[in-house]
Order: C-alpha cells, then structure tokens, then sequence
C-alpha cells in the first residue's frame, strides 16, 4: 500500500509530503515525525501478533523477501510502507537475541532482567535498523550521496549500507580522535568518504546540516525521521521475543536521543493499534561527563539544557545537545518515564560485570545498565519488575576501553600477566593447585 504515509511537525503539527525529503518544519523549524494511517489495514492488534509470528518462524532457506529474515522488515507495513519493497536494502538486520540476565540479573537485584543485544547486528551496533531504512529511502527518492556526523556507529552503518548500493557516495563527518579505532575502520572499510574534523560530535552536526542543506545530499543522521521509523522495530522485537508480554521497564541509553523517541513513537502505535495492551515505563540513562537530558529532566523540562560534552568512554553517546530532545521529552511523559545519570565508575564497572557473565556490551550499553541499577537501588525499579535493557553495540568496538579496564585499578580488573616462556613460570603464576 502507498500514500499512507506523511511528515508531521512535532512542535507545530503542520504536515508535509513523504516525496519532499524534509528534515524540519517550513514554518517554525521543529523536528519531524513520519505519521502513517496503519489502521488502513484494518488488522487486529491479535491478526498482527499472528502474522508477525508466521515471518518470525519461517526459514531462511526459504526467504525470498527481506521481511522474512530482517527484524526490522518483519514488520514491513509498519515501517515505511510506502517505500516499494524491491528496493530495499536489507544485510538482514535486527533478529537480535534477547538474553535473560540470569547471574548477572541475580547480582544487581533484577529477578527478570532481560538484555536486547543490539550489537549482533551486522556492523554491530542498532544504527543498522535506521540505515536499512534511511538508505533504502534515500535510493527510492534519486540521491546518490548520503551523509552523516557520527560518534562512531551510525558512520559504520551508513557506510555498510551505502556499500551495496551501486554508484552510492557516503560522506562521514568525524570528531577527530573521539571515536574508536575499530568504529573509524568499519567506514574506511566500506568504501565512504571519511572526513576527521577538529571538533567534537555538536560541531560535527552542525557541519553536515550546512552540507545537505548546500548540496543534494540526503542526511542520515537521527534528526531524519525517516531513519527512526527502522529503530522503533527494537522494543517491537523485545516484546515479541517475549511472548507479547510487555516489560514493566525498557532502559535506553541516551545520547542524541533519536533512539528513545524511535522506541517510545513504536510503542505508541502498537497501542494505538492493539498489537500491544499495556505501556511500558520508559528509562533514559546518560553518562554524566555529557548528561544535557537528565539536566532538563531534572528541571522538569523547563529548561532544554545544552552543555559542551565531556570525555567519557562511553564515546557514542558524548553529546552536549540532543537534536531529538523534543520528540524523546514527549515520550518520557507519556510513558511515566524517568532520565538517569551514571558516572564513569559506575558505568565501566557495569561494562566488566556484564562482560565478565560473557554479555558482549560497549561501554554505551553499559551506561544504560548501570542506570537499571542505579534506579533499582532507588526502589523506582522493584525486584521483580520485567526489565528489558537496551545494548545498543557490541564489546568489541571498545576493545580499547576493554583492555585499559582491565589493565588499570577498575573493581573488577583482571589484568593479563606477562611471563618468562618456561612451565615453572606458569605453575609460580597459578599458585598452589
Ligand atoms: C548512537 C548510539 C547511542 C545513542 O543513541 P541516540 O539515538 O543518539 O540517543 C547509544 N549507544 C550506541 C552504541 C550508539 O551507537
Ligand atoms: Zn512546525
């Protein structure tokens, strides 16, 4: 079905054309939500469950079409459905596990703690739900260069995805020296254009907002609704994996914010169209070098606070001013949400006790455990709440911050040990048997 769907401003409610390609209002430059008519469907919440649990169950042998094996395309007429399928471009994505916390849930007091492992995604991180679908789109609408400022992830994942399409230009904006190593060799990697400014991830956004807007250049960053649309399909899979039972708690970490308002814009349609009976609380974690969201929060949004973005190794969130602040306020509101802040300690030790019960998190997804603690602690989480925490990338883009944990003095160190080639010497390193 096509013609279902338009742009509407967030702040003002004026609609646009999906054909404009817009990324903010005309009239009073607020943010953008894609708006689609799903009821035209005219499905029940249960036809959905149904449907999407026949696409969940079909092997992959057999897939002919991307919503039989992508976990954001199993949910093809909720996503964009007026782009044509045939130019999809999907690696699959999504399909992600969900882990049971188990020993580690045991440890911070979670008896239902469940972990949505995002880093299994193709480049590793969840920006590849958004780029299945931005760069799909960008195909459809005749762009040939698409663009992106980036702490390190989207830039891996819009590179991938600009890859396999032919005569496809990817131009990545970097903060020179503020991403990973591996994260800036996943974009050389793939071919994109790769440019290190000396400046940090704010000023990296405002540059390429003046290329698009200077050159036909389509934009990929969060800020484009048409992105967040692939990333609504995360707490979608999370409450599917788990028998369409719904979490008490979903906890994001934040820092742009397009994912929170991506996961809270699904959940508000599902509802809306009874796939799903009962909100979620939603939780908005920060680290606290750069916690601009909880700063407002804390002023109950009185105030949309900005801040220069301190070092924090939870690198893809280093963001002194989310662009999506509007759209990811609205959803804490609605769903009763609360916005927490952890420090470097406290994040970095969730990073190892995570890794340590072989849950292969960044220091990012980290942040948002930490934060499940932290507010476990506080008695706003209770034990047996059903917790699904968002890990948004894989351990290994941080090798670096995983090593010098481990080489330093963290609670949780293991350092390595370096000795002489001899079995005497590994037998005095053991101890006594
Ligand atoms: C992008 C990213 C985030 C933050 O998502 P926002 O939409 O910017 O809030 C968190 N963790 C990782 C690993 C990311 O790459
Ligand atoms: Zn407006």
């Amino acid at each position: 079905m096509t013609g279902l769907s338009s742009f509407r401003c967030v702040a003002c409610g004026m609609s646009f054309a999906l054909a404009e390609t817009r990324l903010a209002c005309s009239s009073c430059g607020g943010l953008l939500d894609v708006v689609s008519n799903l009821r035209a469907f005219g499905r029940t919440g249960a036809a959905w469950r149904d449907l999407f649990d026949r696409r969940r169950a079909a092997s992959p042998s057999e897939a002919t079409r991307p919503f039989e094996t992508s976990g954001v395309w199993r949910f093809r007429e909720h996503v964009l459905p007026d782009l044509p399928e045939d130019g999809i471009v999907s690696k699959p994505e999504g399909a992600t596990r969900l882990y049971a916390g188990g020993a580690l849930g045991e440890e911070l007091s979670l008896s239902r703690l469940f972990v949505k492992h995002e880093g299994e995604n193709p480049t590793l991180s969840f920006k590849d739900r958004g780029m299945t679908v931005g760069v799909s789109w960008a195909r459809a609408s005749g762009f040939k260069t698409v663009a992106c400022a980036s702490t390190g992830d989207t830039s891996a994942a819009l590179a991938a995805y600009a890859a396999e399409v032919p005569g496809m230009r990817a131009v990545v904006l970097l903060p020179q020296g503020k991403i990973t190593d591996e994260q800036l060799g996943q974009a050389l990697a793939s071919g994109a254009t790769t440019l290190g400014l000396d400046t940090d991830f704010d000023g990296c956004m405002r540059l390429v907002a003046e290329l698009t807007a200077a050159r036909p250049v389509f934009l990929l960053n969060s800020k484009n609704p048409v992105r967040i649309e692939g990333q609504k399909t995360i707490a979608w899979e999370a409450i599917q994996d788990l028998g369409w039972r719904v979490p008490d708690w979903i906890v994001v970490p934040v820092g742009n914010a397009g994912n929170l308002s991506a996961i809270g814009k699904g959940l508000r349609e599902w509802l809306d169209l009874g796939v799903i009976g009962k909100k979620p609380r939603l939780a908005g974690i920060q680290a606290s070098a750069a916690d601009p969201f909880f700063q407002s929060y804390r002023r109950g949004f009185t105030e949309r606070v900005t801040c220069v973005a301190g070092d924090t190794a939870a690198s893809a969130i280093r963001i002194g001013a989310p662009v999506s602040h509007p759209k990811a306020e609205r959803e804490i509101r609605f769903f009763e949400g609360v916005v927490e802040s952890v420090t470097e300690a406290e994040l970095l030790d969730a990073f190892a006790l995570a890794n340590r019960h072989g849950l292969a998190i960044c220091p990012n997804s980290a942040v948002a455990l930490a934060g499940a603690a932290k507010l476990r602690q506080a008695g706003v989480i209770r034990e047996a709440d059903l917790v699904v925490v968002v890990a948004t990338a894989h351990a290994l883009k941080f090798s670096g911050t995983m090593s010098a944990y481990h080489r330093g003095g963290g609670r949780l160190a293991n350092p390595p040990r370096l000795l002489p080639a001899t079995l005497d010497a590994i037998l005095a390193a053991l101890g006594e048997p």
